[in-house]
Formats: C-alpha cells, structure tokens, sequence
C-alpha cells in the first residue's frame, strides 16, 4: 500500500546519508519530492538521486539551496509552490556536526552548527507553515539526535543544536495543532552515514557498540522508515513527540 499517494514532500540536505533514504522512501510511497544540496560537490550525487526518484513515477527536483540561510530557504519554498502546487510534508534533515572540547571550541564552529543545524529549522518551518495552514494540513519532521537528549563529550555545540530543535518542535506542534499541522522531531542514535565515517574505526566503534542494546549501528532505511510513518496518516494523532531510532542506545 502506498501511503503518500498524490502528496508533495520536502526534504533538506537529501543528496546523500539519511536524507537521501528519506527521499527515495516518500517516493517509493507514490510522493512527489523536491529536495536540496547545498554544495556543487554534490550537484552530482542530486542529479542521480533526482532521476532514481523519477524513475519511481512521481515528479522530484533538486534544487541548490543553503538551508541555513532563510532568503534561499524563501526561494526554494516558492519555487516548489510554484512547480508542485502545494506542500504536505516538510522534512528538516540537513545538518552538520564539528567536535571539538568546549576548551577548543571556537565561536565561528559554534555558529555554524547552530545556523545549519537549528536556525535552518526555523528557516523552513516558518515558510511552510503559511501554505499548509492554508491546505489545513501538513507533517513537519525535524531530524534531532539522541546527542541532543543526554548530551556527548566533544559534541556541545552539535548537542545545543540538536536539543534546540525539540523544543521547537513541541512549540510549533502547540501553536499549530489546531490547524491540522502535526511537527514531531526524530532522534537517530548512531547511524551509518558519512557524518559517522569514525564509526568504522576500529576501536571507538567497539565501545559505542557496548552501549547499543541491539548491538549494532543504525542504516539510513530505519530512519527513513519512521519518517515515513510521521509523513503518513498511519500517525495522524502523533505531534509534539520525539522518536528515538537508536537502537536503545544509553549513553
Ligand atoms: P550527512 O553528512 O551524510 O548528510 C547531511 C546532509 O546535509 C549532506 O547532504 C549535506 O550536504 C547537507 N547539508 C549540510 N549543510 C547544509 C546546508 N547548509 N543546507 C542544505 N544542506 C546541507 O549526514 P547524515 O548522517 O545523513 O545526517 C542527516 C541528519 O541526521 C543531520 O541533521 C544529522 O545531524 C542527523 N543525525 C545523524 C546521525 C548519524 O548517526 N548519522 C545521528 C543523529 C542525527
């Protein structure tokens, strides 16, 4: 059964990890996906990830768009307002991470995380929401961590991020629940991913391993997966909720 026949989807930062698993499950389920990148090293990856989606029967586009930046992320809602005719699902994915002890930490690191990370939120969100209140309906994801619920050394600034972002979503899931819009955020563990590259690392993987009750990293389908469900009807009376895909990981 295809659970997203005839919708339109967003999604941040897909031209690869788990945003471009996002992508092709909305798709797999009949959406239609428009979706960014943010550098030209990526502009291939986007063209690929753009025909695969078409290849599935549903309209998809990639558009060059810094998520952290609200001028372009004004632009690219529009053009997809203008090119798809409505957006039913927004997902919040880009993001990116710079470890460094808070001793080390430099102010231009902090900025950056928070800008691509939290503020690209706010940036989307604030220009989704007009058209689906209009639509009386719409599903925001926005992709948080576990870091950002209990927190890691070396990750503060991604953490601050991360931790930020849930509580916009419960915001933005109380200020809009009475207009039919839903916002819940996801909280992947450890997955699979270029971000993750040190994780196949000998040793460090070994004892982030002994934390994961089901012994093993997370792929980019299992978010995926739950995304989709968020996405769907299949959670129509879920918003305001994070939902950890981590494997049970306690750290
Ligand atoms: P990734 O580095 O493979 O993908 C991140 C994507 O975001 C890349 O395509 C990148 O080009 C894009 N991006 C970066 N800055 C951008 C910007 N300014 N505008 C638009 N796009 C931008 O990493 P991933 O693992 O696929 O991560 C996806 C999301 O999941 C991120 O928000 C990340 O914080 C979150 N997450 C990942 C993990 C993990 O273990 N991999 C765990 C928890 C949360």
């Amino acid at each position: 059964m295809k659970l997203l026949a005839g919708k339109v989807s967003i999604v941040t930062g897909a031209a690869r990890g788990i945003g471009a698993a996002i992508a092709l499950k909305l798709a797999e389920h009949g959406s239609d996906v428009a979706f960014t990148y943010v550098s030209e090293s990526s502009a291939e990856k986007a063209t690929a990830l753009e025909a695969q989606l078409q290849q599935l029967g549903v309209k998809a586009k990639a558009y060059k768009s810094n998520a952290g930046i609200f001028e372009e992320c004004e632009t690219f809602v529009n053009d997809v307002l203008k090119e798809f005719g409505k957006i039913d699902v927004c997902v919040n994915n880009a993001g990116i991470s710079k470890d460094n002890l808070l001793l080390r930490l430099t102010p231009e690191q902090w900025d950056e995380v928070m800008d691509i990370n939290l503020k690209s939120i706010f940036n989307m969100t604030k220009q989704v929401i007009r058209p689906m209140m209009k639509a009386k309906r719409g599903s925001i994801i926005n992709m948080s961590s576990i870091v950002g619920v209990r927190g890691n050394a070396g990750q503060s600034s991604y953490a601050a991020s991360k931790a930020g972002i849930i509580g916009f979503s419960k915001s933005v899931a109380l200020e809009l629940g009475s207009r039919n819009i839903r916002c819940n955020a996801i909280a992947p563990g450890f997955v699979e991913t270029d971000m993750t590259h040190y994780l196949k690392d000998g040793d460090g993987a070994t004892e982030f391993l002994k934390k994961i009750p089901l012994g093993r990293f997370g792929k980019a389908e299992e978010i995926a997966d739950t995304t989709l469900f968020l996405a769907s009807d299949m959670s129509s009376y879920v918003t305001g909720q994070v939902l950890s895909v981590c494997g049970g990981l306690n750290i």
